[in-house]
């Protein structure tokens, strides 16, 4: 009998005993909103702020409504302003060219290569069309950081990073985040900490830290964050930035602090698991398994193979039957998006430029989460699956040539 997986690859770990006993205390004494404190009370998002901001070595650390909240915040705070022309990744998720148009302004898109990174010679090229470089590091693959810093400095290009896959990893010991003048984080129930929806911005800069608090919509009330730029810089920007509400507010917050001081070790539950996949994948015949460069520290949670050069018969097919055992592939490849937008060209609002590595990329991409509810034995089995799969279908699309 054909072995076959009965996990669930969308459920996430339970809230921590912690975080569920401090938001009950939250829900007990009714001071949701982040700015309700009594004297003496932080609250839990000043808190959290502190403490995200320590964890990746940031002055400054904002929470937020969502990771998409996040870079359309950060995007406001640091000038962009409607008509302006904004690079992104082609291959990111559907939040990253929301933003762009969000604030009234057009993604450019740069390819994407078989790392799964935004190719930095087509970056390279493309650095006279913008100022501002949103940077994806989508399903949580680092490019070479020294080399786009070094580009991105040389052409005067903004980086802002968007880290909702790569919260808790890092470039040669640099958190990731810490490259850009700003960097963005999710905490929505499928990345690396879970309050349902949520968000972070970090900075170094007092007067995009300062803009960004206000634009979240602070109502002269940012003396309460812990995590801030002094007064002064406030006086300076107050009445000239437009208010678009997208706090987090003390539930969410109460539930995350316990989940971040976890965190590093989280990273290393999924590097294990992700580690049992690899492995079983491995010197696969037709499948290449993405090598990860020993700069980069990752985050798991996810992973990627390529089926490169095969039909798209042959990949649905694949699909198809690992679905039929329990293990659920997504496919970039597909023309219309199901469940998910990552492709370039489901983003009609916007410009559809032409993108050949991109495509042949996403043609013969598959992609699988990794959620921390399986076990390494799960792991190793779906390994097994996908193995058989892919070596049957391969071998018969041999036959038939
Ligand atoms: C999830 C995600 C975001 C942010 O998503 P929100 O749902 O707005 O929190 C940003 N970028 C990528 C690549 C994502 O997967």
């Amino acid at each position: 009998m054909k072995e076959r997986f009965t996990g669930s690859f969308t459920q996430q770990e339970p809230i921590p005993d912690e975080g569920i006993e401090a938001a009950l205390s939250v829900l007990r004494h009714g001071r949701i909103h982040r700015y309700n404190t009594v004297p003496g009370e932080a609250g839990e998002v000043a808190l959290l702020e502190e403490e995200f901001a320590a964890f990746t070595g940031a002055r400054y650390a904002l929470a937020l409504a969502s990771g998409g909240a996040a870079m359309t915040t950060a995007l406001r705070a640091i000038g962009v302003v409607p008509g302006d022309r904004v690079l992104t990744n082609a291959f990111t998720l559907a939040p990253v060219p929301g933003a762009i148009a969000a604030v009234g302004a057009e993604p450019v898109y740069v390819e994407t290569n078989e790392a799964l990174v935004i190719d930095l010679d087509d970056l390279a090229s493309k650095v006279g069309q913008a100022s501002v470089l949103l940077l994806s590091h989508m399903r949580g693959h680092l490019c070479d950081m020294e080399r786009l810093s070094d580009i991105c400095r040389e052409a005067g290009i903004t980086v802002i990073e968007d880290c909702a896959h790569t919260m808790g990893a890092a470039w040669n010991g640099v958190p990731s985040g810490r490259f850009g003048l700003v960097g963005c984080y999710s905490t929505q129930t499928y990345k690396h900490m879970n309050s349902g929806e949520g968000g972070f911005l970090i900075t170094d800069d007092d007067e995009v830290a300062a803009r960004a608090i206000i634009g979240s919509g602070s109502y002269m009330l940012y003396g309460r964050h812990r995590s801030r730029p002094p007064e002064e810089v406030f006086e300076r920007v107050k009445y000239d930035v437009p208010n678009v509400s997208s706090r987090m507010d003390n539930l969410r917050a109460a539930i995350l602090r316990p989940q971040l001081r976890a965190l590093e070790r989280q990273v290393d539950r999924w590097n294990e698991r992700y580690r049992a996949v690899e492995a079983g994948l491995r010197n696969t015949p037709g499948l290449t398994v993405i090598d990860r460069p020993a700069e980069e520290r990752f985050v798991g949670s996810s992973i990627q193979v390529l089926l490169s050069g095969w039909d798209a018969a042959s990949v649905r097919d694949v699909v198809a039957r690992c679905a039929a055992r329990g293990v659920e592939l997504k496919w970039f490849g597909a023309a219309e998006p199901v469940a998910f937008t990552s492709r370039y060209d489901s983003w009609r609002y916007a410009p559809v430029p032409d993108l050949p590595m991109t495509d042949r990329v996403l043609a013969g991409l598959l992609d699988m989460r990794l959620p921390l509810t399986f076990s390494v034995e799960d792991c190793e089995l779906i390994a097994r699956i996908i193995r058989a799969e892919v070596s049957a279908v391969y071998q018969g699309q041999a036959a038939a040539e």
